[in-house]
């Protein structure tokens, strides 16, 4: 549930995060942001509307690496969003999953989104870990 079909890796998203330890983020409509992950019954309104996924359910495969055509325009879109650097990690994220498989996928990027000093967890977009310097 937690392998996005672009690559990305669900439990590195603050979103997901939230909702995980029981204190989701409030939408702007007041809402709260409940998210199983990509592949789960609760999904935020932007990764449900995912052209990405939509694209791969048709085709039948799991990730983008899987497509003949990857890496195609979606994706390539997805991947120059200045807004979302970490996007440009999904290629080099889906490669090393084929090579190690899901399960060890999931616990490299576990380890890659907790912090060795605390055990806290953080996001995409933190650079440091938000208990330790402070700041998120
Ligand atoms: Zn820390």
């Amino acid at each position: 549930m937690i392998l996005g079909y672009c690559g990305l890796y669900c439990g590195g998203c603050g979103i997901y995060q939230a909702a995980r330890v029981g204190n989701p983020v409030k939408a702007e409509d007041g809402s709260l942001m409940l998210c199983e992950g990509c592949n789960g019954s609760k999904i935020t309104e932007w990764c449900t509307n995912c052209a990405i996924k939509s694209c791969n359910r048709t085709k039948g495969i799991r990730y983008c690496l899987e497509c003949d055509e990857n890496p195609c325009d979606i994706l390539k879109n997805f991947m120059d969003d200045e807004q979302y650097p970490y996007h440009k990690e999904v290629q080099d994220n889906m490669k090393r999953l084929r090579e190690i498989g899901l399960e060890k996928w999931i616990n490299e990027q576990q380890e890659k989104y907790t912090c060795p000093e605390c055990g806290h967890t953080f996001n995409w977009f933190d650079k440091k870990c938000p208990a330790c310097h402070g700041d998120s």
